[in-house]
This record gives structure tokens, sequence and C-alpha cells, in this order.
């Protein structure tokens, strides 16, 4: 994840929507994005993240809104005149052309002294270190370096803003992994501002600072990785980002410091009040990892409910259990692994209690 960054809008999305006909791509968008943040626009194929991020580029054209960089309204100004730089998902880079060459184009086109432009592609070569591999041509290169010369190619003019559209898609998971820090790496060294698309939410978790989770054209909701995952504000995000168990159930007990909800298989305590009524349904989400398993019943009445093993997924570190309950319900758990004694881990068919922490739950309305 990339560092925070200080407040303060270098970017600014204001009420920007994107009408295709009478279709609304993107619907009303407004966000204040800080200089050096790494941003990620992050849904499902379709929700508009990608027709936003042409937007900024200059691509398309907003129906209504305005986009400020920097002190300045874009609007107007085509691509090419925009402090802008947009790198794409197939890297776009010249076969014919050696790495060195594929990094000067720009600088070329934009009529730079030509000791300039070698002094710029020697900086961004050391940047994303290809040095040596400065005389190859892209298809002498691996995967993961093609993507470093599509970045030093878009860094190599200076732009403000870099957009990044799926920037990892074409690499395999192992590669994907490893490029995602070194491009955290590098943007945070050169510190240009950098608003990225995907659809990948460890992708987004892994190099960005703040994240927008968006939905048919609107921001569902808007903050760190860490706000997104421990405290999502619909069942929508609760589901898209990362495990979860959702369970409806019924506000039975709402007091100030104590509210009891009851669901089919189980009755929540939760110990601290919530924006909610007595009686309103609702939905429960409780990450698996929040959960722990036992033999024994544990005390007391609440959060806690016996369940049998139907599946289990070995990650190594950790597995992940699911149970079923009296319902026929599931209840995902995902327990840490002692690797040097795992007799007394559950198993298939076992029957086994799984209980959680009054403050493990979040309480969703919409
Ligand atoms: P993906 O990950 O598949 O690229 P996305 O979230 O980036 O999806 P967009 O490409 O922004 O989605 O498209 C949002 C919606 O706008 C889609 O329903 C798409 O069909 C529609 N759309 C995009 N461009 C146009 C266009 N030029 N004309 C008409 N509709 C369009």
């Amino acid at each position: 994840m990339a560092k925070p960054q200080a407040d303060g809008a270098f970017l600014r999305i204001d009420s920007v929507v994107k009408e295709f006909g009478d279709f609304r791509a993107v619907d009303q968008v407004s966000l204040d994005i800080a200089k050096g943040e790494i941003f990620a626009l992050l849904g499902s194929s379709g929700c508009g993240k990608s027709t936003l991020l042409r937007m900024l580029a200059g691509f398309e054209t907003p129906t209504s809104g305005r986009i400020i960089l920097n002190g300045q309204d874009l609007a107007g100004k085509p691509p090419y005149e925009r402090p802008v730089n947009m790198m794409f998902q197939s890297y776009a880079l010249f076969p014919h052309m050696t790495v060195a060459d594929n990094i000067a184009f720009g600088l070329r086109r934009d009529g730079l002294p030509k000791a300039e432009i070698a002094q710029r592609v020697e900086e961004m070569l050391r940047l994303v270190q290809l040095t040596k591999l400065a005389a190859r041509k892209p298809h002498q290169l691996s995967g993961g370096q093609q993507q470093r010369v599509a970045l030093a190619r878009s860094l190599a003019k200076r732009p403000q803003l870099l957009l990044l559209d799926e920037p990892l898609g074409a690499l395999d998971k192992k590669l994907r992994e490893a490029t995602q820090i070194e491009l955290v790496n590098i943007i945070e060294q050169v510190g240009v501002t950098c608003v990225m698309v995907t659809h990948d939410q460890e992708e987004a978790m892994t190099m960005a600072s703040r994240i927008a989770v968006m939905s048919e054209g609107r921001f569902l909701q808007v903050g760190s990785p860490a706000d997104i995952y421990e405290t999502p504000t619909t069942r929508f995000v609760a589901d898209f980002i990362g495990n979860v168990n959702l369970t409806d159930g019924r506000i039975v007990v709402d007091e100030a410091d104590h509210v009891q909800i009851e669901c089919a298989d189980f009755m929540h305590h939760i110990g601290h009040g919530i924006t909610g009524y007595l009686g309103q349904q609702v939905t429960v989400a409780v990450r698996p990892e929040k959960i722990s398993l036992s033999a024994e019943q544990p005390e007391g009445r609440f959060n806690q409910v016996p369940g049998t093993v139907k599946e289990m997924s070995y990650f190594g570190d950790t597995t992940l259990y699911h149970l079923e309950l009296a319902s026929g319900a599931r209840l995902k758990v995902t327990v840490e692994n002692d690797s040097r004694d795992r007799s007394n881990a559950p198993t298939w068919g076992d029957r086994v209690w799984a209980h959680w922490q009054p403050n493990a739950q979040v309480v969703l309305t919409q």
C-alpha cells in the first residue's frame, strides 16, 4: 500500500457526469486527490471506472461537472495539452524500437533538445532498473520488464498526473504481486500523483493509499484499504472486498452500549451502539478471520453457533473452513494454522462451535 498523503486537493473531480445517449456511465462523482497520492478506482466490469479515467486523460468529455488539476480547469483541453499521461494494460510499446527509443519517443515528438532527451532516458532507465537492457527490443524482455519500460515512457515527460488502466492485467499472479510493489516504489520515488483503474481488489489494496469502490457509475465508498475492509458501509462493498459472512437479522435490543440482533441460527451481541432502531431488518457482516473455532461450547449465549465442517481450503498460513449451520446456511471461518501440530485442527465432518467477539460485526442498513 502506498503511504497516505497530506490532505488538500491536487486533483479535484467535481460533480462529474458522463452520459452516452440516455445511459449514465458516470453519475455525479466528486473526489479530491492529494498530491503524490496513489488512488484506485475499483469496481466490476461496466461500473464506469474506465470512463472516469478517460475523462481525466481527455479522451472523453464530461457531460457536466469539472476536473481541476493543480488549480487548472481541464475543460476543453485535448489529451496532448494536459500534463497527464496514461499507461495502458497492453503497454503499447513499439516493437521495432529499442527500450531507450521507446522511452525517448514522446520527448522527441515534443521536440526536446537531444541532450535533455538523453539525460531523461538515462534517468528513467535507472529508475526502472533497466539501464543494462536499454538496447533491447520489447520482444527480448519479460512481461514485467516490458511493463517497467511502459512506466518509464509514461513518466519520461514528467506528467503531473499518471493514469494507470489495469496496469498489471497482462502479468501472471506471482509476477503481478512483485510488480505491484515495484510500481508503488517507483511512483513514490518520482512523487507523481496517480489514479489507477482496476477490478482486482487485491491490486487496489496493495498499491493504493485510498480506494473508491464504484458501482453503476457512482462511488459507494471512498477510504483507505483498511477503512474499506474493516468498516464497509454497504452490503455491496462488504461483499466486494475480501471474504465475508453476511447474515440478515432484526434488531431486538437497541441500547447505547449494547445491541442484540436476532438471526436464523444465532444471536449477535454488539458491545456498542449503532445507528438503527428496534425491529429494524439489517445485514450483519463478520469477516471469517474474526471468528474462532472450538470443540466445546463457549460460555454465554451470544455470538456463537454450532456447525459441521463441510469444506476446508488449506492456504499454508491459514485454513478457510465452511461450516454448515442448523438452517442450512454456511459460515466461513479462517483459522491460523499451527504448522507444528495439526492433530487438534478440525477436519471434514467435525461438529465445532464458532464464536466471535462483540466488536467483530459491522451492521449494514443498505
Ligand atoms: P471494464 O472493466 O469492463 O472496462 P468499466 O468499469 O471500466 O468496465 P466503462 O468502460 O467505464 O466500464 O463503461 C461503463 C459503461 O458505459 C458500460 O456500460 C459501457 O458499456 C458504457 N460505455 C462506455 N463507453 C461507451 C461509449 N463510447 N458509448 C456507449 N456506451 C459506452
